[in-house]
């Protein structure tokens, strides 16, 4: 099944994320694929109510790896847990260049949501300059290598997302042969690092309603979707066209 994230980023208020998630609770959306809204932080809590009893999932954008404590501002697994999260991305390249957050810190992250039965979403992606350099796979293996070699993944699945830096926020899509050839490279770099774990890799990075069908690729498992997902029509149709191509 393919799965829909929809990654508000910074945007709408409680009256805003509540009259949204109304609106897509009583959208007809198809059963065949996985469909969750990651809401800011404050904006959970009511998301939480309107979903509850619907197949629409939610989770969190970001969170600490310490369970409770004098860490003014930061909010924890547990309390993610509390309010029904499904998952947590972890390394969004927003976080990374805004916020420090370095593999390190992503590691600790992911070993604190397992722990809490959040499924993390790692997102790895190279930038314009990487790509130019020809420093994409050198760049993916490092983020991939140091977030999750060292990792105890279990047998479990494991969600990961593609978003080339250059593609997020611009309007500039990768095209569906560097999204097959980087999702081939994640695949079997992780495959190796850790052959009992399956591994689901999302593409994310200007991701519409327009261009979503050609991005349906063998390799693809779902969208991380930012700017799209904060419209109805825009959201619910890429959800509408990974449920026509209906993989399994
Ligand atoms: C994102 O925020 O993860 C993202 C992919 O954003 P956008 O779809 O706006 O490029």
């Amino acid at each position: 099944m393919m799965l829909v994230l929809g990654n508000w980023k910074m945007n709408k208020t409680v009256a805003e994320s509540l009259e949204f998630t109304n609106d897509l609770a009583a959208s007809i959306l198809p059963k065949t694929v996985d469909i969750g809204v990651l809401p800011p932080f404050v904006d959970i809590y009511p998301v939480a109510g309107v979903l509850e009893g619907t197949s629409i999932k939610f989770g969190a954008q970001n969170c600490y790896f310490e369970d409770n404590g004098a860490f003014t501002g930061e909010i924890s697994p547990p309390m993610l847990h509390d309010l029904g999260c499904t998952w947590c991305l972890v390394g969004h390249s927003e976080r990374r260049k805004y916020f420090s957050e370095v593999d390190d810190i992503i590691k600790r992250k992911i070993v604190a949501l397992q722990r809490h039965s959040i499924k993390p979403v790692l997102c790895v992606g190279e930038t314009l300059e990487e790509r130019r350099a020809d420093r994409t796979f050198a760049v993916l293996s490092a983020q991939l290598t140091r977030a999750i070699e060292q990792l105890d993944l279990g047998f479990e699945e494991f969600i990961l997302a593609y978003e080339p830096v250059w593609a997020i926020g611009t309007g500039i899509v990768a095209k569906p042969t560097q999204v097959t050839e980087v999702h081939s490279f994640i695949l079997d770099l992780c495959g190796k690092m850790h052959p009992k774990t399956k591994f689901k890799v999302l593409y994310g990075g200007s991701v519409n309603s327009e261009n979503v069908s050609e991005l349906i690729l063998p390799n693809v498992e779902g969208f991380l979707v930012g700017g799209a997902s904060l419209s109805i029509s825009n959201f619910t149709a890429i959800i509408n066209a990974c449920a026509v191509a209906n993989k399994n």
